[in-house]
C-alpha cells in the first residue's frame, strides 16, 4: 500500500519584548536563575496581571505578515494543570477566541510552491523551566522564563513531507525574524516546534490516527523525527497493527521517537475565561497602522534581489532566508556593486565559515568578524586583477 503523510505543526515563538507579558520583569534570556522574577511571575497570591501592549502589537504584526484576520475582540483563558514550572497552577492563554485566525504561509519545495494554511495564532505566557540531572537527584526550577510572552502558531494538516515541514519552519522563522518579533533561536528554545503526524492510504481523504511528536530542537531534528515517525506508522499499518494516539518524544541520540504518554491519560485543561483580564479589543485603526508599518518580508525581498541585483532565484532564496544574511549581502553590495560575485562569496565561504564556527543560529552574523565592507574590498581586489580568487 502507498501511504501519504499528513502533518500539522504547532510552533511556540518567544517574543523579543523587553519585559514579560503581565509584569515589568526583564524577558531577556541568560540571566542567573530566578533573577528576573517578581510576585506576579512567581504566581504568588494577591497579584493581578497587566497586559504588555507591545505583545499585542507583535501578535498583530505576525498575523498580518501571514495573511491572518485580526479578531476585533479576543479573549484570555486559563489553561489549568499542575507542574512545578507553573507556580500558579494555570497558564494564561487564548482558547476559543484567538487574536489571529486563518492565514497561510507560502513554501517552495523542489520548485513547486504551495500555501500551508494556518488555523490560528494566539498569545500565551511561557512557563518556567525545570532543570534535571545537574544536582544529583534534585530537580531545580528557574522562573526567569515564567511570563515571557509567546506566540503559538498552529498550522492546518497541510504538510505532506519532512521537506515541506522544514520549508514551512524556515519560512515562518524568517518572517518572525524580519518582523523582529522572535530571534528564532531553536537551541535556546525561543522557537520550538511540536508535530502532529499521521499517515493514510494515498488518494483517501479521512485522517489516520495521529501521534504528537515533541522535543525537537533543530530544523534537522524535526526533519529526522518526522521521517522516523512516518516510517514507523507505515510499518505498523503494513503489519496489520494500529497506530496509537499518543505523545512521543524525539530521542536525538538514538534517532528514534518513543512513547511519552497515551492520550487516554492526557490532561483535561479545564479552560475557562480569565477573570483577571478584560477581553482584548483591537481597534481597526490600530490594525491599519500596523499594516502600514510592516517591513519588507522574505518573499518580497527575494523578488527584489532577483530584480535589482539580477540574481538567480536560487541565490535570492538562500540570501533572503535569513534577515541578517540578506542585510550583510546588501551592505557589501553597497560598498562594491558586483552583486553576483558577492552573492557567490556569501553563499559559499561566508556561510560555510559561519556554519563551521557553529554560529549558524539566528542573528549571529553580527558576531562574524569579517565586516561587509571587508568582503566588498576583497571582491574589489579580485575584480581589478590585484589578486586571484584563490588568493582571496
Ligand atoms: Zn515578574
Amino acid at each position: 500500500m502507498d501511504y501519504e503523510p499528513v502533518i500539522g505543526l504547532e510552533v511556540h515563538a518567544e517574543m523579543l519584548t523587553q519585559s514579560k507579558i503581565f509584569c515589568g520583569c526583564s524577558a531577556k534570556f541568560g540571566a542567573p536563575p530566578n533573577e528576573n522574577t517578581c510576585p506576579l511571575c512567581l504566581g504568588l497570591p494577591g497579584v493581578l496581571p497587566v497586559l504588555n501592549r507591545r505583545v499585542v502589537e507583535f501578535a498583530i504584526k505576525a498575523g498580518l505578515a501571514t495573511h491572518c484576520t485580526i479578531a476585533p475582540v479576543s479573549r484570555w483563558a486559563r489553561k489549568n494543570y499542575f507542574y512545578p514550572d507553573l507556580p500558579k497552577g494555570y497558564q494564561i492563554s487564548q482558547y476559543e477566541l484567538p487574536i489571529c485566525v486563518g492565514g497561510h504561509i507560502d513554501i517552495a519545495v523542489d520548485g513547486a510552491t504551495k500555501a500551508v494554511r494556518l488555523t490560528r495564532i494566539h498569545i500565551e505566557e511561557d512557563t518556567g523551566k525545570n532543570i534535571h540531572d545537574q544536582h544529583g537527584d534534585a530537580s531545580l526550577v528557574d522562573y526567569n522564563r515564567s511570563g515571557v510572552p509567546l506566540l503559538e502558531i498552529v498550522s492546518e494538516p497541510d504538510i505532506r513531507s519532512s521537506a515541506e515541514a522544514g520549508a514551512y519552519l524556515r519560512k515562518l522563522r524568517a518572517i518572525l525574524q524580519y518582523l523582529e518579533v522572535c530571534d528564532g533561536n531553536m537551541e535556546e528554545g525561543s522557537f520550538r516546534c511540536d508535530a502532529n503526524v499521521s499517515v493514510r492510504p494515498r488518494g483517501t481523504t479521512t485522517l489516520g490516527t495521529k501521534a504528537e511528536v515533541k522535543n525537537m530542537n533543530s530544523f534537522r531534528s524535526v526533519e529526522r523525527a518526522l521521517e522516523y515517525e512516518i516510517a514507523r506508522q507505515i510499518d505498523l499499518l503494513n503489519s496489520g497493527e494500529r497506530v496509537a494516539q499518543e505523545t512521543r518524544l524525539w530521542d536525538a541520540d538514538r534517532e528514534v521517537t518513543r512513547s511519552m504518554r497515551s492520550k487516554e491519560s492526557a490532561h483535561d485543561y479545564r479552560y475557562f475565561p480569565e477573570p483577571d483580564l478584560l477581553p482584548l479589543e483591537v481597534p481597526e485603526q490600530w490594525v491599519t497602522e500596523m499594516r502600514g508599518a510592516l517591513p519588507e518580508l522574505p518573499d518580497a525581498r527575494r523578488e527584489r534581489f532577483m530584480r535589482d541585483y539580477a540574481l538567480p532565484v536560487y541565490d535570492a532564496e538562500v540570501l533572503t532566508a535569513r534577515k541578517d544574511i540578506a542585510d550583510y549581502f546588501e551592505a557589501a553590495v553597497r560598498a562594491h556593486p558586483n552583486a553576483k560575485a558577492i552573492s557567490n562569496w556569501v553563499m559559499g565561504d561566508v556561510l560555510r565559515a559561519i556554519h563551521d564556527r557553529k554560529l549558524d543560529t539566528a542573528l549571529v552574523i553580527r558576531d562574524w568578524p569579517v565586516a561587509p565592507e571587508h568582503l566588498a574590498a576583497l571582491v574589489r581586489l579580485i575584480d581589478n586583477d590585484t589578486i586571484s580568487g584563490k588568493i582571496a
